[in-house]
């Protein structure tokens, strides 16, 4: 095919169950769409219900015992194999992730990117996962422990990096030995289909990694509830992680949530405003805002105030919206009109809160974004703590600028909302970025550097309402998909009671 035919050519998904494609039962199917051009059409996917989530969770139930008795190297060199492929198609990868979601082109290559590393790092736990040894009490008996895996696990996830959170969670599922239903977020399956393939052609068995297309409240939901899903990782919105977390609650189902945030730059009277100012705007336009990380607050000292808001907005204003695949674009689409809806009604709310509208604010028709869902870097001046668009999550190219007098001042702001994923601080001296380090309330802090830029090989997750305390990503990755089993062997030939018979 030639490059303009895959930039335009519709993909047509089944679900993947077990070794075969099925179309949802009842033969209903949904769409996906470019943002940038919603007229067209990226993918036509199966609208599945609780009967399709039935026969993947079958086929994964099939599987999931030969998989698990697979030696774990085994296991690692299949993922190995699978990041390889992935690299190999980055390219193709991004350009359709660009089409189906709307970030631009070298954000996309790095979305891919970071499903490859995660696959390369978490393969080497193939040969690692390690147990723990540890002496007995008593004579002629051993103590230790070894992972296993929690049978079949069902994986939901957004569409805002439809490759690298699929990623984060599909390969430690595997690598521990489980099997997998996965429902993709309904506005990025050829994404997910993709990744899916990628692990069929690397050897991963039939029946080990099977999709169900289709929504949330449909497919997504009966996963949750179905009786031989004995964990769910969930990455979303705070309301339907706590909706999922009752559920599992319920079912005594293990439950792992990677919700929202609301995070903060911190720019200090002593920081290098120029390098705050690009970590700014990659922290809160990168992907359109649409990040779980974005920088939707930057919390400025009061000397450094004037000259961060005027090169901020200069800065700002400078950036070009458009379709990602285009040379040259900085912020691409949002993803659909609904997010454009609620974005701009925030702008009302920080209007009517009172604060001073710097930058944006509008939806852009301009020429041709008149044709996608755009929405310009918008700027909010003069914001205080307590303020809406200070509090909840936008997910969308809007920060607001809150101005504090003191390095106390700008940590009790940058901690004073229910999110605690990434916070970041900007400052020369080194006792004031120490005390930042230990005192802000997030799973991830940044010194001199924007609250996006998370490494596979360090934990990925926040505390507070962005979860539930588990971890992605780095060596704690497969804390979720196992379960720790204490094995005890006792080669002395008698009875040695615990406690009792102990010789201290
Ligand atoms: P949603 O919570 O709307 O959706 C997430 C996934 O859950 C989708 O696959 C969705 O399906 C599915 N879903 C919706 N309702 C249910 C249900 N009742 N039962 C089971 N599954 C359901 O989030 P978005 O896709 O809009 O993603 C944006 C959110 O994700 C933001 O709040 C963002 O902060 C958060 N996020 C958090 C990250 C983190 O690591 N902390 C990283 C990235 C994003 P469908 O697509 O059909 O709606």
């Amino acid at each position: 095919m030639t490059d303009a035919a895959t930039q335009s050519a519709v993909v047509t998904g089944l679900n993947v169950v077990g070794s075969e494609r099925r179309p949802a039962q009842d033969g209903a199917t949904f769409e996906s769409r470019n943002p940038a051009r919603h007229a067209e059409v990226v993918g036509v996917f199966p609208r599945s219900q609780a009967v399709d989530v039935d026969a993947a969770t079958r086929a994964a139930v099939g599987a999931q015992p030969e998989w698990r008795r697979t030696p774990w190297p085994a296991r690692g060199e299949i993922i190995l194999r699978a990041a390889q492929i992935l690299e190999a198609r980055k390219e193709e990868l991004a350009r359709l992730m660009t089409r189906e979601m709307g970030k631009v082109l070298t954000e996309a290559r790095g979305d891919v990117q970071e499903a490859i590393d995660m696959g390369k790092f978490i393969a080497v736990e193939g040969r690692r996962a390690y147990g723990e040894t540890v002496p007995s009490e008593l004579r002629d008996k051993w103590a230790m422990t070894m992972r296993q895996p929690l049978g079949v696990v069902g994986v939901i996830t957004p569409w805002n990096f439809p490759t690298a959170i699929p990623s984060w969670k599909i390969f430690p599922a595997i690598m521990a030995g489980n099997a997998v239903v996965f429902k993709p977020a309904e506005d990025t399956p050829a994404c997910a289909l993709r990744f899916v393939e990628a692990l069929e052609e690397a050897g991963v068995p039939a029946g080990v990694v099977n999709i169900v297309f289709g929504f949330g409240e449909e497919a997504g939901e009966a996963l949750v509830r179905h009786p031989d899903v004995r964990g769910i990782s969930f990455t979303g919105s705070a309301d339907v992680g706590r909706h999922i977390a009752q559920v599992c609650g319920a079912l005594l189902k293990r439950c792992s949530l990677e919700l929202g945030g609301k995070n903060a730059i911190v720019v200090l009277d002593d920081a290098d405003v120029e390098l705050a100012v690009d970590g700014a705007l990659w922290g809160a336009f990168g992907t359109s805002g649409q990040r779980c990380t974005a920088a939707s607050r930057l919390v400025v000292q009061r000397g450094a105030l004037l000259p961060f808001t005027e090169r901020l907005r200069e800065r700002a204003a400078a950036l070009r919206l458009g379709d990602g695949l285009r040379e040259g674009v900085d912020v691409g689409p949002v993803i659909n009109e609904k997010q454009l809806q609620r974005i701009h009604g925030y702008t009302e709310v920080g209007l009517r809160e009172g604060a001073r509208l710097l930058l944006g604010g509008h939806v852009a028709r301009e020429g041709e974004l008149a044709g996608g869902w755009f929405y310009p870097p918008t700027i909010f001046a003069d914001v205080k703590p307590g303020m809406r668009i200070a509090q909840e999550e936008i997910f969308g190219p809007t920060t607001t600028i809150l101005p504090v007098e003191s390095l106390d001042d700008a940590l009790r702001v940058a901690n004073s909302t229910r999110y605690g994923l990434s916070l970041s601080v900007y400052t020369r001296d080194v006792r004031s970025a120490f005390r930042a380090v230990n005192e802000l309330e997030a799973g991830i802090v940044y010194v001199n550097a924007p609250t996006i830029g998370a490494e596979i090989q360090l934990p990925f997750g926040g505390i507070k309402d962005t979860g539930n305390g588990h971890r992605e990503a780095g060596r704690q990755a497969l804390d979720q998909f196992s379960e720790w089993k204490s094995i005890y062997i006792d080669y002395s030939g008698r009875l040695q009671r615990a406690q009792i018979d102990v010789e201290m």
